[in-house]
């Protein structure tokens, strides 16, 4: 009896030995760009919640560590840099790398465009990470997105724009598509890492910029500078970005590549909210410390002169590059049927709900 309760025993160790643990215990150790700078919340919160999230579902194998602008001093290369596996990932915005290809600008958003949730329905279910892929292999990377910030503020003024007089020759930090409809319009358009911004509209070296939001906007302070805040029409929903360099990710044991995908749409997805509610809670905080801020619209001619230059724009790209015209005609073939359901769903909620909720 004794006997046979020691073999039970022996038999019953063998195969808590044996039994599968997990499966890949391979060491790996990633390091992460970001465009941002270590500080700069909440976008830098989603690739901190993808290293987090990675480690913790892989029991402390898979490290990804993160350098923020202030420590890798390149915040608009992170492209090149993840493309040479200087870092194996990176996070920031497609529409930086439009003087490398014009299409990635509108992986990004596009001006008039898709809202968040458009567009990441079509993203996720139109087609659209299908053509973000086709875009990004020829830099021999995978793409993924990385947070949507929902709808733009139209940036930060100096001035009051009346007309579209008012508009030419102002100098103003714009990126994307909206750039160039800027620059249509007669405005100096710059692009401006994140960290500078601050300074170069105190010194004047630009008269207006645009950045995100309140959430984001009001800690950096353009209020003082600039009290005209514009409602957004450039960047409806702007996605951010997950970079990650294709032998690297290949490279990876499978459960690591699947837990990688999942920490990015659980940090994408998070940062999303986060954002907005941000936003929400600056909304209140500047109504009252800082009644100062004109909150104002641009003018229908104004907008209607941007409405033709996005057009403009994105029309010529498409005559020279029929994969800009793939993307350009899906995004805009989806954002139709999409639209005709926000209308009934959200927009009719917000309009005939006002008139009883107060
Ligand atoms: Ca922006």
């Amino acid at each position: 009896m004794k006997r046979i309760g020691t073999i039970a025993i022996a038999l019953a160790v063998c195969m808590l030995v044996a039994a599968p643990t997990f499966a890949a215990e391979t060491k790996v150790r990633w390091n992460m760009a970001m465009t941002w700078n270590s500080t700069l919340t909440p976008f830098v919160n989603a690739p901190m919640k993808v290293a987090q999230l990675v480690s913790d579902m892989t029991g402390g194998n898979f490290v990804i560590k993160i350098d923020g602008a202030e420590k890798h001093k390149a915040p608009l290369e992170i492209l090149d840099m993840v493309k040479g596996g200087q870092f194996e990932m990176g996070h920031s915005a497609s529409y930086y790398w439009k003087g490398k290809d014009a299409v990635t600008t509108i992986f990004t958003t596009v001006p008039f465009g898709m809202n968040a949730d458009e567009q990441n329905a079509w993203l996720y279910y139109g087609g659209g990470m299908q053509l973000m892929q086709k875009c990004y292999d020829k830099f021999g990377m995978y793409a993924f997105p990385g947070g949507n910030t929902g709808v733009q503020m139209g940036g930060w003024f100096r001035k009051e724009i009346k007309s579209l007089d008012d508009l030419k020759g102002l100098k103003m930090r714009i990126p994307g598509v909206a750039g160039e409809v800027f620059a249509k319009l007669g405005v100096n358009v710059t692009n401006i890492a994140p960290g500078e911004l601050y300074t170069s509209l105190d010194r004047g070296v630009i008269d207006a910029l645009e950045w995100v939001g309140p959430g984001m906007d009001i800690k950096m302070g353009f209020h003082k500078i600039a009290p005209y805040y514009y409602t957004g029409w450039h960047e409806p929903a702007t996605d951010l970005q997950f970079l990650v360099n294709k032998k690297a990710f290949d490279s990876l044991p499978p459960e690591y590549k699947a837990a990688l995908k999942v920490a990015m749409q659980i940090a994408a997805t998070d940062m999303h909210y986060e954002n907005f509610a941000m936003s929400a809670d600056a909304w209140v905080t500047m109504k009252t410390e800082f009644p100062s801020i004109k909150v104002v619209t641009f003018p229908e001619p104004v907008l209607q002169a941007m409405k033709k230059a996005t057009d403009e724009v994105l029309g010529e790209y498409a005559a020279k590059d029929p994969f800009f015209k793939e993307v350009m005609d899906s995004q805009q073939a989806f954002m139709k049927k999409a639209r005709a359901w926000t209308k009934i769903s959200e927009q009719y909620y917000l309009q005939e709900s006002e008139k009883v909720v107060k």
